[in-house]
């Protein structure tokens, strides 16, 4: 609990006017995008990095939990506060781009700056930073690199620890450390960087980043393929990547889901197809874009496609995506919540996966529709429940359980982008070793003693 003292030794930080402990604050901060509520003692708005350090330098000092906070669009509950504490919340002044060096294709920025802003930024030159998570639109470059977030671009640029040349961090004892370069190439001394990537905020705030740019490619194509089973539709994506083409984005609707979209939009969409595959390639020439399109249009047809319908323009290219973006909130048609999860496999196992999550729906009786980005084998898994039907919740939980298990069983993992946080902790020692978890808390142990940073968290 802090007490009177910690209020204004925090105050006097960064001010009385970045410091809040009042209740319309520490209620807007105890969300995020799961539907827990942890509500923390106080929110303080750093300036700068320095007043980050003083922050923690006091809180390592009071043993005062902190909560590293960007958007607070996380789904696994990192940005909420488990024992009270503060909550370091940086969107308020950490959000600028410092620079754009076209010449070294890289550039500096703050945590809080927004990722579409940032692309877009970028995109002004010709430049291109391809991770672009669904939520682009409002979560933070800082949370992007603490939970390594991905997108719908992964299946051929990669994610966010892909793009991350260097950054600075303050460790709970309030010192900086610089990690990486901003050359591409740099090998001296222990990879820091990648430590702090997906570190969910337990090893230190990111104050600053240096981040790989590229070209940005000048054409793109978007198409769909209509398959019979979700089989046949995971066939055709990982044969797409053997057969030499990588594809922006490879992304997947079982029936289920396409059913719901449809339920919900109305836009003709083929309800008795066994699964749609919306890709998109892109390029400099129409000649290697044409070869692309060949090439995948091929391989849908062989694995069953009964359609391959290719977009002539930016509004087809829109209406295809249509589906696949409103996803997500049309499931409700099947239950009131659900338990979703983002497990990830090597793509040739996504068949399987998928047979095995099948076989769990039916077990238990509950509808799991699923999506996602099988490109890079992740698939989104919704267990529809609803939480009034304590017998049907607990059922939708062991279903939960047992599909895990079945991603880790076919050498898959827990979360292929939206980290552990709060709502995964339990699951770790199913996914780790014992030997492992000691790692990685004798790690935290090691930068963190006194436990303030983000505590409570990845199961540690
Ligand atoms: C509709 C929707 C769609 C989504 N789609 C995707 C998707 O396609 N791909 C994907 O990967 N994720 C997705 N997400 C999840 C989420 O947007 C990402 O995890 C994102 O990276 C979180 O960024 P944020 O700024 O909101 O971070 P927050 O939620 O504020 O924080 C996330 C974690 O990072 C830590 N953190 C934040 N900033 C810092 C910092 N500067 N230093 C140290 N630690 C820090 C926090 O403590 C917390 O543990 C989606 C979320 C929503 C709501």
């Amino acid at each position: 609990m802090l007490n009177a003292a910690d209020f204004t030794a925090l105050a006097a930080i960064v001010g009385e006017e970045n410091f809040y402990s009042d209740k319309p604050h520490t209620l807007a901060y105890s969300y995020d995008a799961t539907r827990a509520q942890r509500e923390p003692e106080g929110v303080i708005f750093p300036r700068s990095e320095a007043d980050v350090q003083a922050i923690l330098r006091y809180c390592n000092s009071r043993k005062i939990a902190v909560v590293p906070r960007g958007s607070g669009s996380g789904f696994t509950g990192g940005s909420l506060s488990v024992n009270g504490g503060i909550v370091l919340a940086l969107e308020k002044h950490m959000n600028n781009i410092l620079e754009i060096d076209l010449e070294n294709m890289l550039a500096r920025v703050e945590p809080a700056v927004i990722n579409k802003d940032f692309q877009n930024e970028v995109e002004k030159i010709g430049l291109f930073y391809p991770p672009d998570p669904a939520s682009q639109e409002y979560c933070t470059l800082g949370g992007n690199v603490s939970e390594n977030a991905g997108g719908m671009r992964a299946a051929k640029y990669g994610i966010t620890k892909n793009f991350v040349l260097a950054l600075r961090a303050v460790l709970p004892n309030g010192e900086v450390i610089r990690a990486g370069k901003k050359t591409i190439k740099d090998v001296a001394g222990y990879n820091i960087a990648g430590l702090l990537i997906a570190s969910e905020g337990t090893l230190g705030v990111i104050t600053e980043l240096t981040l790989k740019l590229i070209p940005k490619p000048r054409l793109i194509k978007t198409a769909m393929g209509v398959f019979p089973s979700v089989e046949a539709a995971m066939n055709a994506t990982y044969r797409t990547f053997a057969a030499g083409v990588t594809p922006v984005a490879m992304e997947f609707l079982d029936n289920l889901t396409i059913r719901a979209v449809e339920a919900a939009y109305k836009k003709g969409l083929p309800i008795d197809a066994g699964a749609l595959l919306i890709t998109e390639v892109d390029g400099n020439t129409e000649a290697d874009i044409s070869w692309q399109m060949e090439t995948i249009a091929k391989i849908f047809r062989e694995n069953g496609a009964s359609l391959f319908y290719e977009a002539r323009d930016a509004a087809e290219a829109a209406a295809i995506w249509f589906a696949r973006r409103n996803a997500s909130q049309s499931l409700k048609i099947y239950g009131a919540n659900k338990l979703n999860e983002d497990i990830t496999v090597p793509r040739s196992a996504l068949p399987e996966l998928l047979r095995r999550i099948e076989a769990i729906g039916e077990k238990y009786d509950h509808k799991i529709p699923c999506f996602g980005h099988t490109g890079d084998g992740n698939v989104h898994v919704n267990v529809m429940t609803n939480k009034q039907e304590a017998v049907r919740y607990h059922n939708a939980e062991k279903a939960i359980t047992e599909i895990f298990e079945a991603a880790i069983a076919l050498e898959g993992t827990l979360s292929g982008e939206h980290g552990i946080g709060l709502s995964k902790a339990p699951f770790m020692n199913m996914a780790f070793t014992k030997a492992e978890m000691e790692l990685f808390r004798t790690i935290k142990r090691a930068i963190d003693p006194n436990d303030i940073l983000n505590p409570g968290k990845m199961g540690l």
